[in-house]
């Protein structure tokens, strides 16, 4: 339809109804499926979630949501994913005013529905937060600076649902050692490069979108001022993800 159109034609932008999209989906189906989660599982939730509370682009009652999730989960030692499920339901009616975006993908569709959508928007979650933490905590210096990618770790290890994917970012994040990471512009570097390099892994393989195909991001045309000689400028290519993961740049095409 007509947003489509208009959302193709803005590659890089982050889309609420995209990051919102993924929210529900990680929340509801992904966590509110797991049974019984309990140690480092619930460790793994307990930091998503803590991330989440603080930088997720919400309004009062999204916030509200994400704070009671986090209380849950911070005062027990076995939550059932199936009361994260059920809060997640409630959420989702239309009284609650949690969400301001339908359920639906917009820079994240494919030409096809097996193509991109959940694995595209939760890449686009966890950039934004690693860019979020960098921009908004610059003054605090005790804050962990591996903060969003920790959380991104646990959560792909605990809950991502496509056990190769998962398989394959641990052994990553392993070699490319995300824990010796020491500020938080090189986490948001550390997730740049991890990316690329699975879009090389996946260049030309079944799960491609024809229409979208894998590139070494950002490509000269997005970004021409990122690679000089054909080498990466790293801090261009840092102030480029800055910019189009920045909460203020967020679009909220389609929402209420
Ligand atoms: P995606 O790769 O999903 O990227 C989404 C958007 O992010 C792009 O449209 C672009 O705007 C932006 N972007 C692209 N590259 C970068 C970058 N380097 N830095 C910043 N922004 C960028 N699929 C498999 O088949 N096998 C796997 O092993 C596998 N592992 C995965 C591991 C993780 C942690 C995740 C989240 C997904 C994984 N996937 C895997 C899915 C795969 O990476 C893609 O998400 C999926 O194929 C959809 O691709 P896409 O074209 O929508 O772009």
């Amino acid at each position: 339809d007509d947003l489509l159109r208009i959302a193709r034609n803005m590659a890089d932008t982050v889309f609420q109804m995209d990051l919102e999209s993924v929210l529900r989906y990680s929340l509801k189906r992904e966590v509110g499926s797991s049974k019984e989660i309990t140690g480092e599982k619930l460790q793994a939730l307990r930091k998503y979630l803590q991330v989440l509370e603080k930088y997720f682009p919400f309004g009062a009652n999204g916030k509200a949501l994400l704070r009671q999730l986090s209380q849950l989960a911070e005062s027990s030692d076995l939550v059932e994913g199936a009361r994260i499920a059920k809060l997640m339901q409630e959420a989702e009616k239309e009284t609650s005013q949690v969400f301001s975006t339908p359920p639906k993908w917009l820079g994240c569709e494919g030409s096809s529905g097996q193509y991109r959508r959940y694995p595209c928007g939760l890449w686009k979650l966890f950039h934004y937060l690693t860019v979020n933490v960098a921009d908004v905590e610059k003054p605090h210096r005790e804050t962990n600076p591996r903060l969003a990618l920790e959380a991104m770790h646990g959560y792909i290890k605990h809950f991502f649902g496509c056990a190769d994917c998962s398989q394959h970012f641990q052994d990553m994040a392993a070699r490319r050692q995300l824990d010796q990471v020491t500020s938080s512009d090189d986490a948001i570097l550390w997730l740049w490069e991890a990316h690329n390099e699975v879009n090389k892994r996946l260049s030309g393989d079944d799960t491609e979108d024809p229409e979208f195909p894998k590139i070494q991001f950002p490509s000269e045309k997005q970004c021409p001022q990122c690679i000089k000689s054909d080498e990466w400028d790293n801090n261009e290519v840092l102030k480029y993800l800055k910019q189009i993961y920045s909460s203020v740049n967020v679009r909220y095409l389609g929402a209420d």
